[in-house]
């Protein structure tokens, strides 16, 4: 099968892509467009800027149509995975309004519009059942951070009110990471949550987003400046067979890759533009060294490749999506979405 020749030849590393609908303001100028050729078909996407069309080819593009459940199905396998044992790094990348979030988290509303991270949740506490019928058993834990200018933030403080790192219940608090010789990982004072039922995690992911939107307020739009990182911990054992396997699903929101002035931002705001592209360009490296299989994987560049380090390379999986918007004013922003992508791709 095709996919699985892919699959070998990258190391586990996939790359989709998704393009949403056109928003309701926006007007169709067919900036992007869609190979007809049956062989592209599902895989390729081509961009027109200034009348130039370039084409792009993934493991898999979701064209404008495709449905929360459409993608789904197409990460159900990776997600099942971590029940068996793997590491899995799900990642979204792309602009602000490129639709990351609503990949990952969906939208508020019917349940159609759940996305990855609920229906991802929904089918692990599934297996469990199907699985602890079968004499498995179950310890999950949930932890969720953000990465906002290199500094550790826990989503799951208690008593979380806002960003304010001086706050009380952030003081003192260094988040070190750290790996021990099992390849597991430590946030030192990260909270971590026993989860019995998809629910419970469900809570949690609300509790998250309001410790994001407090920030959004009063931080200017600091939710699209930091990476959500979504961690769920998987440790089963066989009782009648003693087999034991321990799982990892890393779900990342990333920080808008879209490129700020460097000339126009000073202060914060430099600070904030310098340590998304310090990271997003570190992940690129990694992935893209993974990719090609080179020796030296330069994970300590950046806070979020080091948190992730067990998890990327090895025989963990890696899918990430590049989300991009049909806007003719998000062009530019597209094509450099494409890019990095290819990049990796
Ligand atoms: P990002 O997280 O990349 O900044 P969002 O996920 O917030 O972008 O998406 C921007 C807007 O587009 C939101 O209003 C979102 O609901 C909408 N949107 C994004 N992708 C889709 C999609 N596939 N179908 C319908 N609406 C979408
Ligand atoms: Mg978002």
């Amino acid at each position: 099968r095709l996919h699985n020749t892919i699959l070998e030849l990258k190391g586990n590393i996939r790359v989709f892509c998704r393009v949403r609908p056109h928003l309701s303001d926006e007007i169709d100028a067919k900036v992007v467009s869609f190979p007809t050729s049956t062989e592209a078909l599902g895989r390729g996407i081509d961009l027109t800027q200034n009348g130039q069309k370039l084409s792009f080819t993934f493991d898999k593009v979701f064209m404008p149509d495709a449905s929360q459940e459409d993608v789904f199905v197409e990460i159900s396998q990776l997600v099942q995975s971590a029940l068996d044992g793997y590491k899995v790094c799900i990642f979204a990348y792309g602009q602000t309004g490129s639709g990351k979030t609503y990949t990952m988290m969906g939208k508020p509303g019917p349940s159609d519009q759940k996305g990855l991270i609920p229906r991802s949740l929904e089918q692990v506490f599934e297996i469990r059942q199907i699985l602890q019928a079968q004499g498995w058993k179950y310890e999950m834990q949930v932890s969720m951070l953000e990465i906002y200018n290199e500094t550790i933030r826990d989503l799951l403080a208690p008593n979380r009110t806002g960003f304010d790192a001086s706050r009380a219940e952030h003081a003192g608090k260094q988040y070190t990471i750290k790996h021990d010789a099992n390849g597991n990982t430590h946030v030192s004072d990260l909270t971590i949550v026993d989860v019995r039922s998809s629910k419970e995690v469900s809570y949690l992911l609300e509790r998250a987003a309001q410790s994001r939107s407090v920030g959004k307020t009063q931080m200017n739009e600091q939710s699209s400046r930091s990476h959500f990182v979504f961690t769920l911990r998987i440790m089963g054992y066989n009782e009648s067979t003693e087999q034991q396997v321990q799982g990892v699903l890393n779900l990342i929101d990333l920080a808008g890759s879209e490129r700020l002035s460097k000339s126009g931002s000073t202060g914060d705001r430099l600070k904030e533009t310098q340590a998304i592209n310090k990271s997003l360009s570190s992940l690129s490296d990694v992935i893209f060294a993974l990719a090609k299989k080179e020796e030296h994987v330069p994970y300590r560049n950046s806070k979020l490749t080091y948190l992730l380090q067990p998890c990327l390379g090895g025989d963990s999986k890696t899918l990430m999506f590049v989300n991009v918007s049909p806007d003719p004013s998000s062009v530019g922003e597209s094509l450099c979405s494409l890019r990095f992508a290819a990049r990796v791709n």
